[in-house]
């Protein structure tokens, strides 16, 4: 009669160990499983990321439908963001400078950045009026373009870019704007042969230098290494 339980316990015993080590096969097939699910779904982020970037051109008093491509082409190809173009506005009221009938950048970027759609992170302005800041000893200073480091809003004028050649224009307007766009990412001015080189309002400058960040700049923007 003893035996006979100890038989029965035993067996009991028995089908437990065998049960939890089938239990724990189970898990570990599970745990590959989800180690798996985790993988695809960490590289589906990534990705995500990179193509998350949004960024939108908002024209200010500007209407050329083909130079605004032109950007939008630039700066999708260069920074991999999606970009979109919003409808034209007038420039702010706000930032107009009467003495010398020109726009302060400073006011503009601030416009841009709290009349910004929420669900873009970066937005460029783009107009072909004068536009200004405050640079040292001058109180207001023509310039190109102006981002800060780093910043949600930038602003490029095609004011101080003007030849009469076409694609020459073309190219001061993609390194200008990418430029600034490169400010808002966190770049400061570069002292090699790259776009971020300081233009100190020279259009020399600017045709001197390539369209292309150097490798330290690159190594600054991980997603273009
Ligand atoms: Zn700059
Ligand atoms: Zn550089």
């Amino acid at each position: 009669m003893r035996n006979e339980k100890l038989n029965h316990y035993q067996k009991v015993l028995l089908l437990l160990l065998l049960s939890s080590c089938c239990l724990i096969i189970a898990c570990n097939e599970i745990k590959t499983k989800n180690k798996e699910i985790i993988k695809s779904i960490q590289f589906e982020s990534q990705n995500l990321t990179k193509n998350k970037i949004e960024l939108a051109i908002q024209p200010l008093a500007f209407s050329d439908t083909s130079t605004l491509n032109w950007i939008k082409q630039n700066i999708e190809n260069y920074y991999q963001f999606n970009v979109k173009i919003l409808p034209n506005i007038p420039l702010p009221k706000q930032a107009y400078y009467k003495p010398r009938n020109r726009y302060r950048a400073d006011t503009i970027i601030r416009f841009l950045r709290h009349n910004k759609p929420k669900k873009i992170q970066y937005i460029i302005g783009f107009t072909a009026n004068d536009i200004s800041t405050t640079k040292n000893e001058y109180p207001d200073f023509g310039i190109m373009g102006l981002g800060f480091v780093p910043g949600p809003s930038c602003v490029v004028s095609t004011y101080r870019l003007k030849t009469s050649d076409d694609n020459l224009l073309k190219e001061r307007i993609a390194k200008v704007v990418l430029h600034e766009i490169g400010h808002n990412l966190g770049l400061p001015h570069c002292t090699n042969h790259c776009f971020m080189h300081a233009a100190e309002a020279s259009i020399k400058q600017v045709d001197a230098e390539p369209l292309d960040l150097c490798k330290e700049c690159k190594k600054n923007i991980n997603f273009l290494e």
